[in-house]
């Protein structure tokens, strides 16, 4: 199990202020914050961000979304990570997410939904390695 995992506060977060309130919450939980850049994702990255979801009817609009605006895109570390901050962000859909998740208070729908969290020790060293050298953690 690998203590690391990667995270992106979405557009939505960004536009609506949120981006502090929601990396508090992330802090709070014990996430050391490794490495943190703000990013406007291009068609590509979010197409190749979002590659496994390529034949899903919502993937033209998630790529629209997740380009729609700027992102903070942060790796981050802590026991149990991925596991961890899967769980206080909340289900995927906000109105299904419960009481206290990040989704739950600060998601405006199933696609615009807050925050992105890796969903495997693998993916998560895969995404973070989409963003950052590892010279750039610390
Ligand atoms: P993420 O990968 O962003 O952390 P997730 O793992 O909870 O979210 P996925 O199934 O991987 O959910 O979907 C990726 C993203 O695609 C979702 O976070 C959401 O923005 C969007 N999405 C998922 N399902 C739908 C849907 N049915 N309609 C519209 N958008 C969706
Ligand atoms: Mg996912």
């Amino acid at each position: 199990m690998s203590n690391r995992t990667f995270t992106i506060v979405k557009p939505d977060s960004v536009r609506k202020g949120n981006f502090g309130k929601v990396i508090s919450r992330v802090e709070a939980e014990g996430f050391k914050i490794l490495g943190l850049k703000k990013a406007s994702l291009s068609q590509k990255q979010a197409e190749g961000f979002y590659a496994v979801h390529r034949e899903r009817p919502f993937f033209k609009d998630l790529v629209k979304y997740m380009t729609s605006g700027p992102v903070y895109v942060a790796a981050l570390e802590r026991d149990n990570a991925v596991a961890h901050l899967r769980k206080i962000m909340g289900a995927t859909d906000p109105t299904k997410a419960d009481a206290g998740t990040i989704r739950k208070d600060f998601g405006e729908s199933i696609e615009q939904n807050a925050i992105h969290g890796s969903d495997s020790d693998e993916n998560a060293k895969i995404e973070i390695a989409f963003f950052f050298a590892e010279s750039e953690l610390m």
